[in-house]
């Protein structure tokens, strides 16, 4: 973690009169997994989309390993990789005709089956995307990011509606990700897995950064302030029993 790879400076951005984005400002360093947290309509997926240069901005500075976002789009789009819904994917194509499909309109050569190897679906490649299970969709929209070798991947929601064997997975694939050197931006209204997977996190409420700091440091701080937690505070919770006794190894084939 050294320089910033993305710089935001008091962005803005306006739906006719209702403001979304209230002048938010941020730096992601290079090789970090930074969080945006924030409830619903918070203007998480606003930020994000206009970083992956997918929606216009009202007003602000968006600067993309020094590129810049009013004057360089073209450049940004070329060293992002950005996780479509699941939704956007052909029902009826196998794995590997979709990886294909990808890599033609980025222009791209890429070895199907390598990249499936990257997030543990080869023995999947001759199957339909629809025929998959949840977390597999989700292992394949990330690897669809990766067609470009982008420097930087945007994963909205990644994990909503998994079960707690395949988002810890998914955890680990983001996690290797970044430690092959690409950094990750990751919205997520999951607590817990801000906190175990993100270097830092921004909190965004309401259109603004109310917070943004590593998740132990906002703890320590909010500790420090004299908060208790009400009630007794167990060492493990439902979802440790859960893995506990189903063990951590996937099975959803
Ligand atoms: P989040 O990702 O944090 O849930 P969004 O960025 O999707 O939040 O939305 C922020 C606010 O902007 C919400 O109140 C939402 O209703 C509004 N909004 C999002 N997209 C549009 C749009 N295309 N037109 C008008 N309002 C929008």
């Amino acid at each position: 973690m050294t320089e910033p790879i993305i710089r935001v400076k008091d962005l803005h951005k306006k739906y006719d009169d209702f403001e979304a984005v209230r002048g938010i400002s941020f730096e992601v360093m290079e090789g970090e997994i930074f969080g945006l947290l924030g409830p619903n309509g918070a203007g998480k997926s606003t930020t994000l989309e206009i970083i992956e240069t997918l929606r216009s901005k009202t007003s602000g500075e968006v600067i993309v390993k020094g590129f810049n976002l009013d004057t360089q789009p073209n450049e940004i789009k070329k060293i992002i990789g950005v996780q479509l819904q699941t939704s956007g994917f052909y029902p009826n194509l196998n794995l590997v005709e979709l990886i294909n499909l990808f890599a033609g309109l980025y222009n791209q050569t890429v070895d199907p089956l390598a990249l499936l190897d990257k997030v543990n679906l080869r023995d999947k490649s001759k199957a339909k995307y629809k025929e998959m299970s949840g977390g597999q969709k989700q292992r394949f929209s990330i690897a669809t990011t990766l067609i470009n070798q982008p420097q930087i991947i945007f994963l909205d929601e990644p994990t909503t509606g998994l079960d707690p064997q395949a988002r810890r997975n998914l955890w680990e694939l983001i996690r290797t990700i970044r430690e092959q050197g690409t950094t990750v931006i990751i919205t997520t209204h999951y607590m817990d897995e801000a906190e175990v997977l993100c270097d830092r996190v921004a909190i965004i409420d309401q259109g603004k950064i109310i917070a943004l700091n590593a998740p132990g440091e906002l703890i320590d701080q909010l500790v420090e302030s004299g908060f208790e937690k009400p009630g007794e505070v167990k060492k493990a919770n439902l979802e440790d029993v859960f893995i506990q006794l189903t063990g951590h190894v996937l099975r959803e084939n």
